[in-house]
């Protein structure tokens, strides 16, 4: 090894003389964290001075490294991001995220003790199947109701307790897979239901769903086609005449609805998504849902429907393994809250995004070229969480030309908080539809100062 190297390896100041000065590290991360990423960023200097990569740096500046070091490896995997894509119900970015008293209703859930399953009158045990029943027969016009961990559970519970080891007769053109390789038909499997497809891809009658029904029959099943449109030559049963042949047959209808809007999406320039008041009305007997699409609550899969099958559901030791935790039982119940007190549309922070007018999406988007630069155009939100497929509202986006497109967006990503925004045309685009209020500042620091170090 040559001379001027061996000198700057001498030149690096010590372990020891280095955790002399970690004081801050230390108290930050603990002491042995705090070693490790020291001797972590030794040795890479080591390595890179050997191979004439760099001088030695001085004490402050290895110390300054690995705080680096230590603030990533200590960062939380699942942390707050800003959402500039105009997609509402991003199911990468959390789906909904929830209304002030939602959160509340959470914070306050963690914090103490509480009714759980305790009934405060007789002193003994209570069920925590309770909590949001009153409230979803309430806003749904159900006779009951049953929250589990999420809708794929539902509908999971559904199958096992009310079809297991009989057939359940569904379209071919309701065979969807929903996202992240989750397919109904393989859903219907696990439950150890046997599944009957009838009709075709694009056309499925009355007549098909009668043809199928045998002695071995415990139901029919709609799924709701969420995350893609048929157009052209398609045929479907509408609810209530499958409504009307199923109970001709003392069969059960269960209608998977996916998203489970409350409130009607045509009042927003939107195509009609079916209301979960609709399915109940037209008489499906079990209706599940999501609480973390367009109801715009916590993660939760909610069944609503006649009490007698609710109640066997309840009693299926499938519902211990899937129930939904206290944190859950609160936000959704505030949210539904908003819904019985008709101020959905005000509170839930989804249906804010929904129901935001394009004026104000166009001034918030003009603020913002007024701070940073850019255009602002005229583009497309969308409602996202596999509703409303090809369905967007319009809306005005802030548009960036920088020199790298791809590597701008990677900057944003590692910003605190990270942005994520998307690319069309060549161009970095912000929605300020999907920006929460509070993150407003924050976006036009970090997109300002990208600007200013990109010279874009
Ligand atoms: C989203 C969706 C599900 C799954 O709901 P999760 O709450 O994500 O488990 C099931 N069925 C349909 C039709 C859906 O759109």
């Amino acid at each position: 090894m040559n001379e001027p190297t061996n000198n700057r390896l001498r030149a690096l100041p010590s372990v020891d003389a280095l955790m002399n000065r970690a004081a801050d590290l230390t108290a930050a991360y603990g002491y042995p964290a705090a070693l490790e990423a020291v001797r972590a960023v030794l040795d890479g200097l080591r390595e890179r001075i050997r191979a004439g990569e760099t001088l030695a740096p001085g004490t402050a500046d290895i110390l300054a490294q690995a705080a680096d070091h230590l603030k990533r490896r200590f960062q939380p995997t699942l942390r707050p991001v800003i959402n500039a894509t105009g997609i509402i119900i991003h199911t990468n970015l959390g789906r909904a995220p929830l209304s002030t008293a939602a959160q509340q209703a959470v914070q306050t859930a963690a914090a103490f003790y509480n009714t759980l399953e305790f009934d405060l009158e007789t002193g003994g045990r209570g069920s925590r199947l309770v909590h949001a029943d009153l409230l979803l027969q309430d806003v749904t016009g159900a006779e009951a109701a049953l929250v589990v961990n999420n809708n794929a559970a539902a509908l999971v519970l559904a199958l096992s307790a009310l079809a297991s080891g009989r057939e359940v007769v569904i379209s071919r053109g309701q065979l969807v897979e929903i996202g992240g390789g989750f397919r109904v038909p393989d859903v219907m499997a696990q439950s150890g239901a046997l599944l009957r497809e009838v009709g075709t891809t694009n056309r499925t009658r009355a007549a098909d769903y009668e043809r199928a029904i045998t002695p071995e029959t415990a139901a029919l099943l709609r799924a709701h086609a969420s995350n893609f449109k048929q157009v052209g030559f398609v045929e479907s049963v509408p609810l209530p005449e499958l409504a009307e042949i199923a109970h001709r047959h003392s069969l059960i209808l269960i209608d998977d609805l996916g998203s489970g809007a409350l409130l009607d999406t045509a009042a927003y320039g939107l195509e009609h998504e079916p209301t979960v008041q609709e399915s109940v009305q037209a008489g499906a007997d079990l209706v599940c849902f999501s609480g973390d699409k367009l109801l715009g609550g916590p993660q939760a899969g909610i069944l609503v429907g006649r009490r007698e099958l609710i109640d066997r559901l309840k009693r299926h030791p499938l519902a211990r393994a899937i129930r939904a935790d206290k944190l859950c039982l609160a936000g959704l119940s505030a949210t539904l809250e908003h819904y019985r007190k008709g101020e959905a549309a005000q509170a839930v922070p989804i249906w804010q995004m929904i129901a935001r007018p394009l004026d104000d999406i166009r001034q918030t988007a003009e603020k913002w070229a007024a701070q940073v630069g850019g255009e602002v155009i005229a583009g497309e939100s969308a409602v996202g969480g596999g509703s409303l497929p090809g369905e967007t509202l319009p809306t005005a986006l802030l548009a960036l030309d920088v020199p790298q497109p791809d590597a701008f967006m990677e900057r944003l990503r590692a910003a605190e908080p990270p942005v994520i925004g998307r690319i069309a045309g060549g161009r970095v685009l912000f929605d300020p539809r999907t920006v929460l209020p509070g993150q407003d500042q924050d976006l036009m620091r970090i997109v300002g100062d990208l600007m200013q170090s990109s010279g874009g």
